[in-house]
């Protein structure tokens, strides 16, 4: 049985080297001496995430628990075990089953016998995993590679599973116990979300159509909401792009895919966006008011109708569709999905037409065009070549560190937000802003704030890099200010990204290209 001790030392030596060759070959290294059931738990700790995405459970501990568990670690460490790796999984899925009555005091208790029984650097390496944040610089490429290597099969078998299943350990165990064999059996599953494929930015019509070899379909790129729909015999459920289970906050939208009387399983994505009086999109916060809600839902319902636009159909009868060509998985939903819940969408070869469609999206209210090409796969996971986005304003999405205390107008709340971008070692601060925001936002902003604390000093509170803001400004300029080296002029808060997580928000590297782009249309000294 490996010790934990081991593994924590791993995690101490692959913060220490930003090399990524050099991180592959430590975690292979160090995969390579354990036991094959310690490969999958092992493999979980090291990425700071137990449970995967799409599993319902979660820890659910604190920072205030952890700190109480810490306060109190001094006094009960005269008869300390030697944790191993099994141990310290183990009790972290426990915690994470522990639900009902008494969870809570069961979690304190299971979670202080696991600090209890830690050194220092256990003990900081465990508080890393419980909150998700390992700041090790591995992310799963890096985990895939190494994997590759220890069971000594191909990186793109490992690749395509994670691809099928969004799920880390179940790869590793069916690498480590049954070889290329296992991993081809993993197939998608209905009710399990795929990981949504994703665009990358282009600038013009133009320069999207000559790299989608001349042709391609734009969709309006709607202003709501990312979901996935899976449906069988008759039950259908949804899926936010953080892939969680929304179902019971959207009746609406199952009640419309029900009305459509789809006779096979199937799974369709879309967009949802929230509309008001006049029929126009509500802000991208009103919407999410509509997600995750469980209480009053019917009320809500009411108060916040949603539209439904559907642009893909990724399963049909008994099989995945995601290797058909977009143009056959367009058709296919075509025929399953009434014209009115389906994308606004042309297929041209014409830029202008695509300028003018790309207006009509703006006018009603939109963020700009999706262009996908033709004959491309669809991709889970994937962000590449194969779609792109168009929009006018160009926008980051950036995590909030910390946040200083108003004052006049705006005192008794978190106002000015410190902006951060992981460098891949670290979140570093591009800028600050109290813009854009209404006040209703400011006090949730306050709130949310103070639950992810991690410090005080002076009018500042620091807090765990979780939430993401996309913020639009007019310029990235130098800073000498700042240690990333770059600050946004007039930066203001577009939307609170609540779907998303820091893990996909944008990077330093990100600004970096942004900033060299300004240059195509300006001088430099
Ligand atoms: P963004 O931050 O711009 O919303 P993202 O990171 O969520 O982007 P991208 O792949 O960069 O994801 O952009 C595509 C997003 O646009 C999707 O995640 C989806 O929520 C939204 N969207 C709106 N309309 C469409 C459409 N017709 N096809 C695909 N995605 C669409």
């Amino acid at each position: 049985m490996t010790l934990f001790k081991e593994l924590a030392a791993l995690c101490k030596s692959l913060e220490a080297t930003t090399k990524r060759k050099e991180k592959t070959t430590l975690i292979s290294g160090f995969l390579h001496t354990l036991g094959e059931s310690e490969i999958k738990p092992a493999i979980l700790l090291i990425i700071g995430s137990v449970l995967p995405e799409t599993d319902g459970r979660s820890l659910d501990v604190g920072w205030r628990t952890i700190s109480r568990v810490m306060d109190r670690k001094g006094q009960t460490t005269l008869f300390r075990r030697d944790l191993t790796i099994h141990d310290v999984y183990d009790t972290l899925i426990e915690v994470a089953d522990s639900e009902g009555r008494g969870s809570r005091k069961n979690k304190v208790m299971l979670i202080e016998r696991l600090f209890s029984d830690a050194d220092p650097v256990e003990a900081e390496i465990l508080v890393r995993i419980i909150f998700r944040e390992m700041r090790i610089g591995v992310n799963e490429g890096m985990m895939m590679e190494a994997l590759a290597e220890t069971v000594g099969v191909p990186g793109d078998l490992i690749r395509r599973a994670l691809m099928m299943t969004g799920d880390i350990g179940k790869v590793a165990e069916e690498a480590v116990l049954r070889g290329e064999d296992g991993l081809m059996s993993l197939e998608a599953t209905l009710f399990v979300p795929l990981k949504p494929m994703l665009a990358s930015t282009a600038k013009s019509p133009e320069e999207v159509i000559k790299d989608h070899g001349g042709k391609t379909a734009f969709e309006y790129k709607y202003d709501g909401a990312r979901i996935q729909i899976h449906g069988k015999d008759g039950e259908a459920r949804v899926f936010s792009r953080r892939l969680s289970d929304v179902t019971k906050s959207l009746p609406d939208v199952t009640s419309i895919i029900r009305s459509f009387g789809i006779q096979r399983d199937f799974i369709l994505e879309g967009e949802v966006f929230a509309i008001g009086g006049r029929g126009k999109p509500l802000p991208f916060q009103d919407l999410m008011r509509r997600f995750g809600r469980v209480k009053d839902v019917e009320e809500m319902v009411k108060r916040i109708p949603l539209r439904l636009h559907l642009f893909d159909v990724l399963y049909l009868g008994d099989g995945l569709l995601i290797d058909e060509p977009y143009e056959a998985r367009w058709s296919e939903l075509e025929r399953l999905v009434p014209h009115e819940f389906l994308v606004k969408r042309i297929v041209t070869s014409e830029p202008a037409e695509a300028e003018e469609f790309m207006a009509l999206a703006m006018k009603e209210g939109h963020e700009g065009l999706m262009a996908k090409r033709l004959d491309s796969k669809y991709r889970p996971g994937s962000r590449g070549k194969l779609w792109y986005k168009l929009k006018t304003t160009e926008t980051l999405d950036v995590v909030v560190v910390a946040a200083d205390w108003g004052s006049g107008r705006r005192r008794g709340w978190l106002s000015n937000y410190h902006l951060g971008v992981w460098d891949g070692d670290e979140y570093l601060v591009i800028g600050k802003t109290f813009k854009g925001l209404t006040d209703e936002e400011f006090r949730w902003m306050t709130e949310h704030l103070q639950s992810i604390r991690e410090r005080e000093t002076g009018y500042t509170v620091h807090v765990r890099p979780e939430l993401v803001v996309e913020v639009v400004f007019n310029e990235i300029q130098k800073s000498p200010h700042y240690k990333s080296g770059y600050a946004l002029r007039f930066a203001r808060i577009r939307r609170i990204r609540t779907d998303k997580g820091a893990d996909e928000a944008d990077t330093h590297q990100r600004v970096n290209e942004l900033y060299e782009k300004q240059f195509e249309h300006k001088d430099r000294l």
